[in-house]
Protein backbone atom coordinates (compact mmCIF):
# COMPACT_ATOMS: atom_id res chain seq x y z
CA UNK A 1 0.00 0.00 0.00
CA UNK A 2 1.97 3.21 -1.40
CA UNK A 3 0.21 5.63 1.05
CA UNK A 4 0.65 3.78 3.70
CA UNK A 5 4.25 3.10 3.14
CA UNK A 6 4.69 6.62 1.99
CA UNK A 7 3.65 7.63 5.57
CA UNK A 8 5.58 4.85 7.25
CA UNK A 9 9.05 6.13 4.87
CA UNK A 10 7.53 9.79 6.25
CA UNK A 11 7.77 8.30 10.17
CA UNK A 12 11.03 6.80 9.80
CA UNK A 13 12.46 9.94 8.44
CA UNK A 14 11.49 12.16 10.91
CA UNK A 15 12.46 9.22 13.43
CA UNK A 16 15.85 9.76 11.99
CA UNK A 17 16.11 13.17 12.16
CA UNK A 18 14.91 13.64 15.54
CA UNK A 19 17.67 10.51 16.45
CA UNK A 20 20.18 12.68 14.33
CA UNK A 21 19.54 15.77 16.57
CA UNK A 22 19.75 13.84 20.26
CA UNK A 23 23.37 12.14 18.98
CA UNK A 24 24.02 16.14 18.22
CA UNK A 25 23.13 17.12 21.34
CA UNK A 26 25.12 14.23 23.22
CA UNK A 27 28.08 14.75 21.38
CA UNK A 28 27.99 18.09 21.77
CA UNK A 29 27.67 17.77 26.01
CA UNK A 30 30.78 15.06 25.55
CA UNK A 31 33.05 17.12 23.95
CA UNK A 32 31.72 20.11 26.44
CA UNK A 33 32.45 17.29 29.35
CA UNK A 34 36.06 17.10 28.10
CA UNK A 35 36.75 20.80 27.34
CA UNK A 36 35.36 21.65 31.23
CA UNK A 37 37.67 18.47 32.68
CA UNK A 38 40.80 19.68 31.09
CA UNK A 39 40.04 23.30 32.23
CA UNK A 40 39.07 22.29 35.92
CA UNK A 41 42.04 20.05 35.85
CA UNK A 42 44.57 22.58 34.38
CA UNK A 43 43.04 24.83 37.14
CA UNK A 44 44.43 22.10 39.73
CA UNK A 45 47.45 21.31 38.44
CA UNK A 46 48.24 24.95 38.62
CA UNK A 47 47.21 25.55 41.76
CA UNK A 48 49.00 22.03 43.36
CA UNK A 49 51.90 21.27 41.15
CA UNK A 50 52.84 23.40 38.40
CA UNK A 51 54.19 26.11 40.93
CA UNK A 52 57.81 23.89 40.87
CA UNK A 53 58.94 23.52 37.00
CA UNK A 54 61.66 21.46 36.90
CA UNK A 55 63.66 21.02 33.73
CA UNK A 56 62.71 17.58 34.13
CA UNK A 57 59.14 17.99 33.37
CA UNK A 58 58.97 21.00 31.66
CA UNK A 59 56.61 19.30 29.16
CA UNK A 60 53.45 19.70 31.38
CA UNK A 61 53.58 23.80 30.52
CA UNK A 62 55.14 23.68 27.04
CA UNK A 63 51.16 22.99 25.73
CA UNK A 64 48.72 24.20 28.13
CA UNK A 65 45.49 22.75 27.91
CA UNK A 66 46.72 19.67 26.39
CA UNK A 67 45.92 15.97 27.47
CA UNK A 68 49.72 16.58 29.01
CA UNK A 69 47.95 18.36 32.03
CA UNK A 70 45.67 14.98 32.13
CA UNK A 71 48.99 13.10 32.77
CA UNK A 72 49.82 16.02 35.55
CA UNK A 73 46.36 16.38 36.88
CA UNK A 74 46.69 12.57 37.83
CA UNK A 75 50.41 12.97 39.54
CA UNK A 76 48.82 16.10 40.99
CA UNK A 77 45.53 14.18 42.58
CA UNK A 78 47.89 11.31 44.06
CA UNK A 79 49.82 13.72 45.72
CA UNK A 80 46.79 15.90 46.57
CA UNK A 81 45.07 13.06 48.46
CA UNK A 82 47.69 11.72 50.17
CA UNK A 83 46.72 15.22 52.24
CA UNK A 84 50.61 15.78 53.18
CA UNK A 85 50.35 18.78 55.81
CA UNK A 86 53.70 20.18 54.52
CA UNK A 87 53.58 24.00 53.61
CA UNK A 88 56.93 25.82 52.42
CA UNK A 89 57.98 29.42 53.13
CA UNK A 90 59.24 31.41 50.65
CA UNK A 91 60.81 35.01 50.61
CA UNK A 92 62.21 37.03 47.95
CA UNK A 93 64.76 39.83 47.48
CA UNK A 94 67.57 41.24 49.31
CA UNK A 95 69.38 39.90 51.94
CA UNK A 96 68.76 43.37 53.45
CA UNK A 97 70.96 44.91 56.45
CA UNK A 98 68.06 44.86 59.91
CA UNK A 99 65.38 42.98 58.35
CA UNK A 100 66.80 40.34 56.82
CA UNK A 101 68.39 39.00 60.23
CA UNK A 102 65.58 39.72 61.88
CA UNK A 103 63.59 37.41 59.64
CA UNK A 104 66.25 34.02 60.32
CA UNK A 105 66.40 34.91 64.12
CA UNK A 106 63.12 34.38 64.56
CA UNK A 107 62.68 31.45 62.07
CA UNK A 108 66.00 29.63 63.58
CA UNK A 109 64.12 30.20 67.23
CA UNK A 110 61.06 28.35 65.77
CA UNK A 111 62.81 25.58 64.24
CA UNK A 112 61.21 26.78 60.61
CA UNK A 113 63.41 26.03 57.47
CA UNK A 114 62.48 28.33 54.67
CA UNK A 115 63.75 29.05 51.51
CA UNK A 116 65.10 32.48 50.21
CA UNK A 117 65.09 34.08 47.04
CA UNK A 118 67.79 36.66 46.88
CA UNK A 119 68.87 39.18 44.07
CA UNK A 120 72.69 39.03 42.91
CA UNK A 121 73.71 42.38 43.98
CA UNK A 122 72.60 42.66 47.01
CA UNK A 123 74.50 39.86 47.86
CA UNK A 124 77.40 41.36 46.58
CA UNK A 125 76.78 44.12 49.27
CA UNK A 126 76.20 42.05 52.03
CA UNK A 127 77.52 38.80 51.82
CA UNK A 128 77.64 37.66 55.69
CA UNK A 129 74.05 37.93 55.47
CA UNK A 130 73.64 35.91 52.68
CA UNK A 131 76.14 33.48 55.64
CA UNK A 132 73.82 34.02 57.69
CA UNK A 133 70.46 32.09 55.47
CA UNK A 134 73.00 29.63 54.72
CA UNK A 135 74.09 28.34 58.20
CA UNK A 136 69.98 28.14 59.58
CA UNK A 137 70.07 25.79 57.40
CA UNK A 138 67.68 27.72 54.97
CA UNK A 139 67.48 27.00 50.89
CA UNK A 140 68.89 29.90 48.76
CA UNK A 141 67.47 30.49 45.62
CA UNK A 142 68.27 32.74 42.61
CA UNK A 143 65.98 36.09 42.00
CA UNK A 144 67.67 37.29 38.91
CA UNK A 145 71.08 40.04 39.87
CA UNK A 146 69.53 43.26 38.84
CA UNK A 147 65.74 42.20 40.01
CA UNK A 148 64.86 42.92 36.26
CA UNK A 149 61.70 41.05 35.14
CA UNK A 150 63.14 38.43 32.82
CA UNK A 151 59.83 38.48 30.12
CA UNK A 152 61.31 42.08 29.21
CA UNK A 153 65.11 40.40 28.08
CA UNK A 154 66.42 38.48 25.30
CA UNK A 155 68.15 35.25 26.06
CA UNK A 156 72.03 36.47 26.50
CA UNK A 157 70.20 39.05 28.62
CA UNK A 158 68.19 36.40 30.70
CA UNK A 159 71.00 33.88 31.37
CA UNK A 160 73.71 37.10 32.66
CA UNK A 161 71.35 37.62 34.88
CA UNK A 162 71.30 33.82 36.24
CA UNK A 163 74.93 33.33 35.61
CA UNK A 164 76.46 36.61 37.32
CA UNK A 165 73.75 35.84 40.98
CA UNK A 166 75.31 32.18 40.65
CA UNK A 167 78.60 32.99 40.60
CA UNK A 168 78.12 35.55 43.57
CA UNK A 169 76.12 33.14 46.19
CA UNK A 170 79.05 30.22 45.15
CA UNK A 171 81.45 32.78 45.97
CA UNK A 172 79.96 33.51 49.40
CA UNK A 173 78.85 29.70 50.41
CA UNK A 174 80.34 27.39 47.83
CA UNK A 175 77.16 25.66 46.18
CA UNK A 176 75.48 27.24 43.46
CA UNK A 177 71.68 27.86 43.20
CA UNK A 178 69.64 25.35 41.59
CA UNK A 179 66.10 27.18 42.15
CA UNK A 180 65.09 30.34 40.28
CA UNK A 181 62.49 32.88 40.96
CA UNK A 182 61.06 35.39 38.27
CA UNK A 183 61.10 39.06 40.03
CA UNK A 184 57.50 40.02 40.24
CA UNK A 185 56.36 36.16 39.06
CA UNK A 186 56.81 37.64 35.57
CA UNK A 187 57.49 34.73 33.40
CA UNK A 188 56.50 33.92 29.64
CA UNK A 189 56.65 30.89 27.09
CA UNK A 190 60.09 31.95 25.77
CA UNK A 191 61.80 33.39 29.18
CA UNK A 192 60.52 29.42 30.98
CA UNK A 193 61.98 27.83 28.19
CA UNK A 194 65.28 29.59 28.68
CA UNK A 195 65.63 29.09 32.13
CA UNK A 196 64.30 25.24 31.94
CA UNK A 197 67.39 25.38 29.30
CA UNK A 198 69.92 27.16 31.32
CA UNK A 199 69.31 23.89 34.13
CA UNK A 200 67.25 26.11 36.72
CA UNK A 201 64.11 24.62 38.42
CA UNK A 202 61.37 27.86 38.26
CA UNK A 203 59.57 28.42 41.50
CA UNK A 204 55.71 29.89 41.45
CA UNK A 205 53.84 30.14 44.45
CA UNK A 206 50.25 29.63 45.38
CA UNK A 207 49.94 31.60 48.27
CA UNK A 208 50.54 35.31 47.58
CA UNK A 209 49.04 37.59 50.10
CA UNK A 210 51.17 40.81 49.28
CA UNK A 211 53.44 41.67 51.73
CA UNK A 212 54.77 43.89 49.38
CA UNK A 213 51.70 46.91 49.49
CA UNK A 214 49.54 45.19 52.63
CA UNK A 215 51.52 46.69 55.85
CA UNK A 216 48.34 45.33 57.97
CA UNK A 217 49.51 41.58 59.26
CA UNK A 218 46.20 41.01 60.76
CA UNK A 219 45.18 40.88 56.85
CA UNK A 220 47.90 38.96 55.54
CA UNK A 221 47.19 36.69 58.05
CA UNK A 222 43.61 35.97 57.40
CA UNK A 223 44.75 35.94 53.39
CA UNK A 224 47.18 33.67 53.89
CA UNK A 225 44.77 31.62 55.63
CA UNK A 226 42.16 31.63 53.47
CA UNK A 227 44.45 30.57 50.93
CA UNK A 228 46.22 27.67 52.85
CA UNK A 229 46.72 23.74 51.38
CA UNK A 230 48.61 21.09 51.66
CA UNK A 231 51.76 21.32 49.69
CA UNK A 232 51.36 24.89 49.40
CA UNK A 233 54.36 27.53 48.76
CA UNK A 234 54.06 31.05 50.32
CA UNK A 235 56.00 34.08 48.66
CA UNK A 236 57.02 36.56 51.53
CA UNK A 237 59.49 39.48 51.31
CA UNK A 238 62.17 39.70 52.92
CA UNK A 239 62.66 43.58 53.46
CA UNK A 240 59.28 43.96 55.18
CA UNK A 241 58.70 45.17 59.02
CA UNK A 242 54.80 43.72 58.26
CA UNK A 243 56.66 40.32 57.76
CA UNK A 244 58.52 40.54 60.51
CA UNK A 245 55.70 41.28 62.63
CA UNK A 246 53.81 38.24 61.43
CA UNK A 247 55.93 35.62 61.53
CA UNK A 248 55.48 34.37 65.16
CA UNK A 249 51.49 34.21 64.84
CA UNK A 250 51.87 32.70 61.39
CA UNK A 251 54.41 29.62 62.62
CA UNK A 252 52.17 29.17 65.52
CA UNK A 253 48.98 28.76 63.91
CA UNK A 254 50.45 26.20 60.88
CA UNK A 255 52.01 24.56 63.41
CA UNK A 256 48.95 24.12 65.59
CA UNK A 257 47.04 22.88 62.45
CA UNK A 258 49.26 20.19 62.28
CA UNK A 259 51.31 22.00 59.30
CA UNK A 260 55.06 21.16 58.82
CA UNK A 261 57.22 23.84 57.11
CA UNK A 262 59.54 22.50 54.29
CA UNK A 263 62.01 23.79 51.61
CA UNK A 264 61.32 23.69 48.12
CA UNK A 265 63.94 20.67 47.34
CA UNK A 266 61.66 18.72 50.33
CA UNK A 267 58.50 19.80 48.73
CA UNK A 268 59.73 18.75 45.61
CA UNK A 269 60.71 15.08 46.58
CA UNK A 270 57.58 15.08 48.93
CA UNK A 271 55.35 15.77 45.37
CA UNK A 272 57.58 13.35 43.61
CA UNK A 273 58.80 16.17 40.98
CA UNK A 274 62.67 15.40 40.00
CA UNK A 275 65.49 18.51 40.52
CA UNK A 276 68.59 18.34 38.89
CA UNK A 277 71.65 17.19 40.58
CA UNK A 278 72.94 19.12 43.80
CA UNK A 279 74.70 22.61 42.89
CA UNK A 280 77.94 21.65 44.42
CA UNK A 281 78.73 18.21 42.38
CA UNK A 282 77.47 20.36 38.91
CA UNK A 283 80.36 21.33 36.54
CA UNK A 284 80.76 24.72 34.98
CA UNK A 285 79.56 24.47 31.68
CA UNK A 286 81.78 26.40 28.90
CA UNK A 287 80.62 27.74 25.92
ZN1 LIG B 1 61.35 40.34 44.00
Amino acid sequence: MPVKTGYGNKKNMRFAIRGFFVLLLLISLAIYGVVLSLDWMEKFVSRNDLQIISPQCGWALEEPGSLDILRMGYLSLSTYYREDRVIALTFDDGPYPLYTPLLIDILNRKGVRATFFVIGEDVEKFGSLLELIDDGGHEIGSHTYHHRPIDNLNGEEIKDELRMTDEVVEEIIGKKPVLFRPPGGRIDHFSRRTVLDYGHVIVMYSINPGDYWQRDPNILYEDIFEKAHPGGIIVLHSGLIQTIRLMPTLIYEFQRKGYRFVTISELARIKGIPLPEASEEREEEED
